[in-house]
């Protein structure tokens, strides 16, 4: 039981009777794919489609958990509808590095909203009786050597930075399977770090559930079942057909370690005891219980991408949709604009989601060109160009002559949006990007089509920043739109159109150059050794630090509508704050609160998201919004007693739009002896 049947399902008994768990790639919506993998689909070898949803950080540029629990129930439901089991996600690593291949997945830079976004996945899914694995334990910040890099990574940034979410998951979601991950963490393979396994995740968080190795993870047959790793990851002929291929070996993966021979040895030579074997086996079978396996498996046959469930896919695109600059232009409206340019390699076809295992086939994918079709009616006459190739892919044309096509279809309409950003093929998992500017041409095509157009709007399709210093001083709208799954198109055709008010705040800070961010220097390491230099001055907490201007800070997004915030409270532990909606449009609002600690022994970040709120207002609408710290807003961890420990003193209450749009402030002290029990 201790390693996998096959590609996909733990090792079943029939003689007991004991289930094989029946495990869906995901976190983004349920992976099909060709190969022996497909069996995937319980009911027939062909693989199905099923619904492309926005990528994580996508769907944590919305900050609504209501809405991130109901993706992640019509993925479950999904999951089950394929008679699968378990679904191999939420992703909630920090981005660290604005180059990780996979940014895309997770819900950004900061702990706090990547633990309040993985909790509400995880508790979605586990409601629907399947299991989820939050993953990676931890700190897969890169891709860079991800099967060999050792991480230097000192204990409190652990803490502070790479841990909440996955501490969150724990005890907050109670989840049922953890993802260890690739890298190593301060000298031993996360599979084999019971540091990680069993001092945090069981003994000081009191996980529960089974460790889960990632795929081709383990490195050994003693160390890795006495760290805690229960379920190795994949098992069976697959495993074994796949560690044999050269590629497999030249990538540095590891398996085939927990088969029964190789624990019955480690288990008579004494290396292992069998009551360390059992627990494993406890762990696994406590959840295969709890999941209602036993009880109810999942048979299957089930209906896959409902409309509700696409509904869901297209308000979560609709959400996730971040306006970073717009001086008058949009919305668009198709009685003032009534040729509207469509141009770039990501206009004409969709991009739904990074590469890799999460990728989703979906039935269909609505492209950017055709959500502005359907969002501008009739009336509007909308014209395509190329402008340039996505990178490594063929136009069958010369440069030259893609980029004088767009520019002649710009300048003869009233706006021209060109739609830029990568491709699966170059942000994906198993690399990194190369540098943080668009992929070749892009930048000239922007540049070239805004010397044509006033009018011009970049719209970007990406999983993390990239360089916009090259062009964004000429053009009139940024939207940036993400891996928006599916539904993508029609969102950006209803937010350029104005059906839909934007309403995403970004989950990561842009920076002007890859050189200002903090973590440049330490990445992507030497001798595949790499120091978190930079501590836990991760994100805005390093901009902060050293004072540098971000090009658009964490928290930031427009609307078409203006929101003004009065009345801040604060009766400690409760801070709220009234929002009026006072312009002319409908439009949410992600009303950010962040803490600045007092002056204290040790070095505290200059200020921490501790707590964030989505408000509807209808125009002239005031909504109040309140926030109630505990003990976890307000500390730190310290290392004189290894934990986090809240400091008395006056804190600082930052409400704001953004990190860097602080619209109240007010002080409150945390008193020695806390007159209100802190949780
Ligand atoms: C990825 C995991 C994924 C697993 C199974 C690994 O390469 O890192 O996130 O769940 O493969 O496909």
């Amino acid at each position: 039981m201790l390693s996998g049947s096959g590609w996909m399902e733990s090792q079943p008994i029939p003689r007991l009777g004991i289930p094989a768990i029946k495990m869906a790639d995901g976190p983004l919506g349920v992976r099909n794919w060709r190969g022996s993998s497909a069996v995937t689909n319980a009911a027939t070898t062909v693989p199905v489609t099923s619904t492309a949803f926005p990528a994580g950080v996508a769907m944590a540029a919305t900050w609504d958990l209501d809405l991130i629990a109901r993706e992640a129930r019509a993925i479950a439901q999904e999951v089950k509808a394929l008679g699968r089991d378990m679904i191999l996600g939420p992703t909630v690593n920090i981005n660290r590095v604005p180059l990780w291949g996979r940014n895309f997945e997770g819900y950004g830079e900061d702990p706090y909203l990547a633990a309040r976004m993985g909790v509400a996945y995880i508790k979605a899914v586990q409601a629907e009786g399947v299991i989820p694995s939050v993953k990676h334990f931890a700190a897969n910040n890169e891709e860079f050597e991800r099967h060999r890099i050792d991480e230097k990574i000192d204990e409190r940034t652990l803490h502070e930075i790479y841990f909440p979410a996955f501490k969150a998951a724990v005890e907050e979601a109670g989840v049922w399977a953890v993802m260890s991950a690739y890298n190593k963490v301060n000298g031993l393979y996360c599979a084999e770090n019971s540091n990680l396994l069993t001092e945090t995740l069981r003994k000081r968080w009191g996980f529960r559930g089974f460790v889960i190795s990632d795929w081709g993870s383990t490195y050994s047959t003693a160390s890795t079942i006495n760290a805690g790793m229960d379920l190795e990851m994949p098992g069976g002929e697959p495993m074994r057909i796949w560690l044999n291929k050269p590629q497999t070996q030249r990538d540095g993966n590891g398996a085939g370690w927990l088969t029964a021979d190789k624990v019955q040895e480690a288990v008579a030579s004494g290396h292992v005891t069998q009551e360390t074997v059992d627990e494993s086996v406890r762990r696994i079978l406590r959840v295969i219980i709890t999941a209602g396996l036993f009880d109810h498996p999942h048979a299957g046959g089930g209906e896959v991408d409902t409309p509700e469930q696409r509904q869901v896919a297209r308000t979560a695109a609709n959400e996730s949709i971040v306006l970073l600059k717009n001086i008058g232009v949009l919305p668009l409206s198709a009685a003032h604009t009534p040729k509207i340019a469509v141009i770039g390699p990501n206009a004409a076809v969709a991009r739904t989601g990074g590469g890799g295992s999460s990728l989703v086939r979906s039935k269909y994918a609505i492209t950017a060109l055709d959500g502005i079709k359907e969002a501008a009616g009739p009336r509007a006459d909308i014209v395509h160009a190329l402008g340039v190739a996505m990178e490594g892919e063929d136009a069958g044309k010369p440069a030259q002559e893609l980029r004088e096509e767009a520019v002649a279809v710009a300048r003869h309409s009233d706006a021209a949006v060109v739609v830029v950003g990568n491709a699966p093929k170059l942000e994906g998992e198993g690399f990194d990007r190369k540098s943080m500017d668009l992929p070749a041409g892009q930048d000239d095509l922007i540049a070239a089509i805004a010397a044509a157009n006033k009018n011009t709007i970049v719209v970007v399709i990406a999983g993390s920043p990239v360089t916009m210093t090259k062009w964004i001083g000429g053009v009139s709208a940024v939207v940036f739109a993400w891996y928006g799954g599916q539904e993508s198109g029609h969102a950006i055709g209803d937010v350029l159109l104005g059906a839909v008010n934007p309403s995403g705040k970004l989950p990561v800070t842009f920076p002007k150059a890859l050189q200002d961010s903090p973590a440049y220097g330490h990445y992507p390491g030497e001798n595949r050794h790499v120091e978190y230099a930079e501590g836990i001055y991760v994100g805005y907490r390093g901009f902060d630090k050293h004072n540098i201007e971000p090009l658009f800070p964490f928290g930031h997004g427009l609307s078409y509508t203006t929101f003004d915030y009065s009345g801040l409270r604060i009766a400690f532990p409760t801070v709220s704050v009234s929002v009026r909606n006072s312009g002319a449009r409908a439009g949410a609002e992600v009303v950010q609160l962040y803490l600045q600690p007092p002056p204290s022994s040790v070095d505290r970040p200059v200020k921490e998201l501790k707590g964030f709120g989505r408000v509807m207002l209808q125009p002239g609408e005031t909504k109040t919004v309140s926030f109630t710290l505990d003990k976890a807003s307000l500390s730190y961890y310290d290392l004189a007693i290894h934990d986090w420990v809240a400091q008395p003193g006056r804190f600082t209450a930052l409400v704001g739009a953004s990190s860097r749009d602080i619209r109240a402030r007010g002080e409150f002290e945390l008193p020695s002896s806390s007159p209100i029990p802190l949780h």
